[in-house]
């Protein structure tokens, strides 16, 4: 099970689209989120249900930028507020 970020509900991953971090190639700041479908990108996974609200608010997330300083390896997060 895995939840989805924006809305924390909890869903079986087939339910959750991935998204991966893409690294622009001028650097961390024109990194953004970017949708996995084979859910096969190497790397830190977020996960987002397919309410539409969700999916909407997935492009303008920015708590990946929080977790990722932290050094959060895990793909868990569910304690973050
Ligand atoms: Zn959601």
């Amino acid at each position: 099970m895995r939840s989805c970020v924006i809305c924390r509900q909890t869903l079986p991953k087939h339910a959750l689209t991935r998204y991966v971090l893409a690294r622009a190639q001028s650097g961390a700041a024109g990194a953004a989120l970017m949708e996995d479908p084979r859910k096969r990108l190497p790397g830190r996974g977020w996960y987002c249900c397919a309410e539409d609200l969700c999916r909407r608010k997935i492009s303008s997330y920015q708590g990946w930028r929080r977790r990722a300083k932290a050094g959060d390896g895990g793909e868990t997060g569910v304690h973050r507020v």
